[in-house]
């Protein structure tokens, strides 16, 4: 698929505040600081299209973009981050949870995963949820081009081994990096495959 427009439409603080649209939908969420912006831009070819932040946690609003005015790119809130204070955590998870289970149009969520790292707990139980909600779902391993062959091999089969206490057959799994542009086609095919 061939990026022809991405165009930011708006930012929902809560559900009520989504707006109402008929465009497929593919959200993408992770651990603050997972190289979700990177990514974004990457996919898209617009450096600036979500800002690369350097302060964690810092995007709590649900953003909207139209891409190719046939479906729309949503860049949700990271989780897990501790620091945005309780109340402020609680708002955000419930904004998370909200969408991924109320919204109609919603297609698929690229759930984001730090390579470098084993299964992370809190990676974990949020893809656990997903799946316990019925919500489609793939995994994207980040910053592919940070740690060794072997180790982003194990880590990646770690997490399926890990999930497959609880999944009988693991979601499709794509390897990127906003650096070095791997995973690019691949996941702009699962959209393609949805929107075309
Ligand atoms: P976000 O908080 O999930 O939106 O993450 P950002 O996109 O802001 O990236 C967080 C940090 O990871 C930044 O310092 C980025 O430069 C770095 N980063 C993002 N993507 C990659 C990648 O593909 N490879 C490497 N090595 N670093 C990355």
């Amino acid at each position: 698929m061939k990026i022809n427009s991405a165009i930011f439409k708006t930012s929902a603080p809560d559900f009520e505040s989504c707006p109402s649209s008929d465009f497929p939908e593919f959200a993408f969420i992770g651990r603050s600081n997972v190289g979700k912006s990177s990514l974004i831009n990457m996919i898209t070819g617009r450096g600036d299209l979500a800002k690369v932040s350097s302060k964690p946690g810092h995007t709590q609003l649900i953003n909207f973009f139209l891409i190719n005015e046939s479906w729309c790119l949503i860049d949700l809130p990271g989780y897990g981050y501790a620091r945005t204070g309780k109340e402020n955590r609680v708002r955000f998870e419930g904004l998370i949870i909200d969408y991924m289970t109320k919204r109609t149009n919603l297609e698929c969520v690229f759930v984001l995963l730090d390579s470098r790292l084993p299964p992370q707990v809190i990676d974990l139980e949020f893809v656990h949820w997903l799946f316990s909600k019925g919500v489609p779902a793939v995994l994207v391993f980040t910053k592919a081009d940070a740690p060794k062959a072997s180790e982003l091999k194990k880590n990646v089969e770690l997490f399926q081994k890990s999930m497959s206490k609880w999944c009988k057959t693991t979601p499709k799994v794509v390897i990127t990096s906003s650096k070095s542009k791997i995973g690019r086609v691949e996941l702009l095919d699962v959209i393609g495959k949805v929107v075309s």
